[in-house]
């Protein structure tokens, strides 16, 4: 089977999962889009309202950010693959009214085996984590945001793997907190353009690799 095919028997599966208790609420399966040939991955958290009712990843509020950043960059979404590490919205009634929640470690788990085989139909050579909950399943479990993002890792699912800021969580910030973050997600994803475009850099290193502090930056304690 080619990548197409392989991704079409995968989705066929995936789309009628009932391994966690989130197939109960769910409306679609949200799972992974773009360019199948990508060497470059996003993966986010899980879908929220809007994602859950159109089936597609990233397409509330903060996708509408990611884009525009992807777009800075020279890039489009359909240029790359964007997927999360669970597939199903995770939600809490509160009040008579349904909200996102956080996912709950077994959901994670429970999903991991979706997120593994989606990137092993992929195969990236960068994978940006959008957000500490993704660099927990891609990078390392305990991954610090304040002192790890922006370092590159080596991943089992990529050579180049490195973390930053979710659109969502840069959204909520107020002010000046919210233009840094922005900067700050901008200047990952063209860190990881590039490195997905040089082909000189086509092998991990054995040990991680530390970018240098840029002078008088500082790093903000948001999480
Ligand atoms: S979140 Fe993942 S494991 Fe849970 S039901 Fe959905 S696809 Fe299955």
């Amino acid at each position: 089977m080619n990548k197409k095919e392989r991704f079409a028997d995968y989705k066929k599966r995936v789309s009628a999962c009932k391994d966690c208790p989130l197939w109960e609420t769910r409306t679609n399966v949200v799972t992974g889009e773009g360019n199948i040939d990508s060497k470059l991955v996003l993966v986010g958290e899980g879908p929220g309202e809007n994602e859950d009712l159109q089936g597609r990843p990233f397409v509330g509020r903060a996708g509408k950010l990611l884009e525009e950043i992807l777009l800075e960059n020279g890039l489009r979404r359909e240029d790359i693959w964007i997927t999360n590490i669970i597939r199903c919205r995770a939600t809490i009634r509160e009040e008579g009214s349904v909200r996102n929640r956080p996912p709950r470690p077994q959901e994670v788990q429970m999903c991991k085996k979706w997120l593994e085989e989606e990137l092993s139909i992929i195969k990236p050579k960068v994978i940006v984590c959008l957000g500490g909950p993704a660099a927990e399943v891609v990078i390392h479990r305990g991954f610090r945001m304040t002192e790890e993002r922006g370092i590159w890792f080596k991943s089992p699912y990529a050579p180049f793997a490195i973390a930053t800021y979710h659109p969502a969580y840069v959204l909520r910030q107020p002010g000046r907190a919210f233009d840094e973050l922005r900067w700050m997600l901008s200047e990952d994803i063209a860190e990881a353009r590039r490195k997905a475009e040089n082909p000189e850099e086509e092998t991990a290193p054995d040990q991680i690799i530390v970018p240098p502090q840029e002078e008088g930056g500082e790093q903000l304690s948001l999480f």
